[in-house]
This record gives structure tokens, sequence and C-alpha cells, in this order.
């Protein structure tokens, strides 16, 4: 038997009824998957039932309120996920006329649907010829075959994707990868692997030469940290209201706007009804733009950055703002200012 045969023999003799399971649905297995890079299957279980129960289908999510996806999402974290889901929707609506597609290259064009989902989607739902590779492929691949190369590098991910192929059994592709994801979570486990039962282990490399515990090798990653700001561009009377920076963080010393810093992305529109923005300024100015996101790379830091302008009414600001001034355009341009900054006084000096 070759490696896909036994792989989709033990998955029927062994794989865990689920309710996605046997599915063709494109939409049910995007919910499923979606849910399942966030969480465990036990915990995903039953978000997956009360998305399925609330939304049956795609019509019915498109229509949602944000508010209540994110309140059924609640718990999962990383918003932007559900944010993206409710977003895929509409546009499957609007493009595809209600009809979740199924073809790969389609699906790669959805919000929040890398190679992983697209592969995963078009290959349950219409057998389209795509390896899914996931941790539990990784797992599987590195140590039946003994690779060593980390699984994070780009030389090892091409080796593994095209492994991985080489594998797939073109014409039961969903089946295959169901199988093969489903081994590695339940057989070739990270920790205490099944060796002994086993159905590939006459051929594993790994168990041969006992590197069963040191498969797969990730190479670790200098980490770089995420932030979220937002900065307030505030106007009144030809004069902006500026900031000079604490002398413990990035940019010390230097100029910039009144911000606000988040852990994670959130809507410009929800932060200025929440603190701190509410005790910083009175919650009665009119916004008057939001800019885009602006990404800026620092060496262990990734910055995205947005700008909300308002104009005050008052030129009084908050007291527990005391690094707070106004100053005129002219007066800004003279101050030492990160180039972001720098920059974007660039882009918006029509608007001020
Ligand atoms: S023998 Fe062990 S390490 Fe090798 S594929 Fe099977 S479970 Fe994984």
């Amino acid at each position: 038997m070759d490696f896909s045969d036994t792989i989709i023999n033990w998955y029927h003799h062994h794989k865990r009824e689920l309710p996605w399971r046997n599915s063709r649905n494109p939409y049910i297995i995007w919910l499923s998957e979606i849910i399942l890079q966030q969480t465990r299957v036990n915990q995903g279980l039953p978000y997956f039932y009360r998305f399925v129960e609330t939304y049956p289908s795609v019509r019915e999510l498109a229509n949602a309120p944000e508010n209540d996806v994110l309140r059924l999402w609640q718990g999962l974290g990383y918003y932007s996920r559900a944010r993206n889901m409710l977003k895929t929707a509409q546009m499957i609506m609007e493009k595809h006329q209600g009809i979740f597609p199924t073809e790969y290259d389609q699906l790669l064009q959805l919000k929040g649907i890398g190679s992983y989902t697209a592969a995963a989607i078009s290959s349950f739902c219409v057998d389209e010829p795509h390896a899914v590779l996931d941790g539990n492929v990784f797992r599987v691949l590195s140590r039946f075959f003994g690779i060593d190369i980390p699984i994070n590098s780009s030389t090892g991910k091409k080796i593994f994707s095209d492994t991985a192929y080489s594998l797939l059994n073109k014409e039961h592709a969903g089946l295959h990868n169901q199988a093969i994801m489903e081994f590695g979570a339940l057989e070739c486990k990270p920790q205490n692997p099944n060796c002994e039962q086993c159905p590939l282990s006459s051929q594993c490399v790994a168990l041969k030469n006992e590197l069963v515990k040191k498969l797969p090798v990730k190479t670790k990653k200098i980490s770089v940290k995420k932030r979220y700001i937002y900065y307030f561009v505030v106007t009144n009377n030809n004069r902006l209201l500026i900031n000079q920076r604490t002398d413990k963080d990035i940019w010390a010393n230097m100029y910039d706007f009144p911000s606000v810093e988040t852990e994670q992305p959130c809507n410009p529109e929800e932060l200025l009804t929440n603190n701190p923005f509410n005790s910083l300024f009175n919650p009665a100015i009119e916004v008057t733009h939001y800019s885009n996101v602006y990404r800026h790379q620092l060496t262990h830091q990734s910055l995205f950055i947005s700008f909300i302008h308002f104009h005050s009414p008052s030129n009084e600001f908050s007291p527990l703002a005391k690094q707070w001034q106004w100053c005129t355009e002219e007066e800004f341009n003279l101050l030492p200012k990160p180039k972001i900054i720098f920059e974007y006084l660039r882009v918006i000096h029509n608007l001020l």
C-alpha cells in the first residue's frame, strides 16, 4: 500500500466524527477552518454550532451587524478574523452572487483566506488537487521522511510543499488531506506519538533513526512585536495639538501627535467611544478625516499607524496630558519628528 492509501485506510477506521466532516458545503468548511485556526477542536465546537445556527448560510452572515458577529466570536480572540469573516461573506454576496467559491484561485482573493484554507476548501469540496500543509502535516512528513530542514524556513516550506503534493492522491484530494491532518492530530502527535501501532512505522525514517523527538525542526525567529498606534490630529484656529514623547520608548523626546496604542488592531470609531480617548478629549468633537493604515518597520517592532483628524472648538485640553502643546504648522515643521510623522505632514498639508 502506498502512503496515501495507508493513511486513508487508517482514517476510515479512526477518524473523529465532527459536524463538518463529510460536508462538501464550502461555507461550512470555511467556518470550521477559520474557527479551528483560533482554537482546538473541543473548544471550537460550541462556536461552530452557534455560528451555523445563527447564520445558516453566507447570506445571513453577510447581512449581520458587525457587533453581533463579534459577540458570537467573543472569547476566541484576534477579532480581526471575525471582521474578515463578515467582509468575506459580504464580498461573496457582491461578487459571487451569494455562491461561496470552491476554486483555489478564487478563494485566495477573499479576505482572511490564505493558501492553507484555500487548499482545504477546494480539496474538501471539489477534490481540487491542492495539498494542505498545516502543523500536523509538517510533523508527519518531517518524521516519515526524516527531513530536518526547518519547517519555517523558505527552503523548508518549498520542500515540504513539494513533498506533500507528490504524495497527494489527486483523485481523492479531499479525503487524502483530511486523512493526513487527522493522522497527525491523533497518531503522529507532537508528544508520545503512537509509533507502536502506526501503519507507517516500517518505513518511517525518524523511528528507524531515533529522531522522532527531534523532528520537526523549527528555527527560532527573532520576535517582532506588533504595535497599533492611533494618532489624533487635532486642529484649533490654525494650530495643531502636538505631543513630546517621553524618553523610555521609541522616538525619545521627539514630537508627534497625541495618541493611543492598542495590542490588537481596532476600529477607529470604536476607539473614539472608549477610554482613554474619552478621558483626554470631549467626545462631542467632530471627526473630519480617517487616514489609511501606515505600516512602519523598526528592527524588532512592526508599527501599524493610523491618523484620526478632528477639529476642536476649544483650545483647552486634558490636564492629564502635560506633554501636549498647541503650535502652528510652521512651528511644528521646525521640531524633531519621527519619519512617519514628517512624511504624513507632507501628505496632509492641504487638510490642515
Ligand atoms: S512511526 Fe511514529 S513518528 Fe513515524 S509516522 Fe508513525 S507515528 Fe509518526
